[in-house]
């Protein structure tokens, strides 16, 4: 596989819980990614943000309500806050594997808006959980401020946002003058700063966009041959966790959404995986999604091993 443009998203796992441990399992994550580009092809890497957005949020609310000089942070904020930290760890990680295999090619992180429709039916309902944990008081209090507040399966309550599905990627041109050129442009962290337009302005709004339907989404835009999803599993499975799993190494689009209208893939971790790659796969001939772990990623890469979703 060479000579192909390709756009990697990275799951959770690809990235770790805090500082110190991101450090060390980004260098194992830039090694599939170098070795796409060490075979010719074209990369543009996505990733996620759910603990680090989680952990950012934390720390500024926890601040905030303890010092009086700490402002509160508004969740598209600490969203970009998120893209730059990670960001930050991935492209050096990604250059120093490039530099010791004595390839010189720049990389960069893009703060990347993503432009969703203001009436996009989510935003009537919130229901992804955010940040950390309240009692049913403070909820209440939060409640007041004109925060969405909901019991998560009993572990207390949570902030949550709307998901909206992203439409458009506003840094696109900056992006594809990179790729052009033959930068590495990290790009949409965890799903993109949500953004709706409002004459000139683009406006940061409270929602988290799901990394995977980013990355489809910016994976069409740029053209792009492939989606690979790196995630914690080799495969998708039907019958996931039940003595019957049939792990699956193709899968056309129609049998896709026939499984997914079985129930077979989990809302929230694998079923937008497989949506985003239906959604790519089928946007125009020759579009392919791979979905693989991130440990599997080389063979998967082959053809060797994965779940590949094409027309
Ligand atoms: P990421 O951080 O990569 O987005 P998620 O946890 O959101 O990862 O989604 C991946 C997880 O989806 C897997 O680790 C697995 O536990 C779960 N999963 C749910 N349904 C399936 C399925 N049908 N086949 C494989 N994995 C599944
Ligand atoms: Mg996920």
């Amino acid at each position: 596989m060479g000579k192909n443009k390709i756009v990697v998203a990275l799951g959770g796992n690809a990235l770790g819980n805090n500082p110190e441990e991101q450090r060390e399992l980004v260098k194992e994550t830039a090694k599939p990614i170098v070795d796409l580009i060490e075979a010719g092809n074209t990369v543009i890497v996505a990733h996620g943000n759910g603990p680090q957005v989680g952990m950012i949020n934390l720390a500024m609310e926890t601040s905030s309500k303890s010092k009086e000089h700490t402002p509160s942070m508004p969740f598209p904020e600490c969203g970009a806050m998120s893209q730059g930290y990670i960001g930050y760890h991935l492209q050096n990680a990604i250059r120093e594997e490039l530099l010791n295999r004595n390839m010189d090619v720049p990389v960069a992180t893009i703060i990347t808006q993503v432009i969703v429709d203001k009436d996009d039916s989510a935003f009537n309902n919130p229901s992804k959980p955010i940040g950390s944990f309240y009692s049913k008081e403070e909820a209440d209090e939060l409640s007041k401020k004109g925060y969405v507040m909901k019991e998560d399966a009993g572990r207390g309550y949570r902030r949550v946002v709307p998901s909206p599905k992203p439409k458009d990627v506003a840094e696109k041109e900056t992006i594809e003058t990179l790729i052009e050129k033959g930068h590495v442009v990290i790009t949409v962290g965890g799903g993109g700063i949500p953004v709706v337009k409002d004459g000139n302005k683009l406006i940061g709004v409270p929602a988290v966009i799901d990394k995977d339907f980013a990355s489809s989404k910016l994976a069409e835009i740029i053209d792009a041959d492939y989606l690979i999803i790196l995630t914690a599993v080799e495969k998708i499975a039907i019958n996931y966790g039940k003595p019957d799993v049939k792990w699956l190494d193709k899968l056309s689009i129609d049998e896709a959404n026939k499984y997914i209208k079985e129930g077979h893939f989990a809302p929230g971790s694998m079923l937008p995986k497989v949506q985003a790659a239906i959604e790519f796969a089928g946007s125009k001939e020759g579009r392919s999604a791979l979905i693989t772990s991130l440990e599997k990623a080389a063979d998967g890469i082959l053809g060797k091993t994965g779940t590949r979703i094409m027309i």
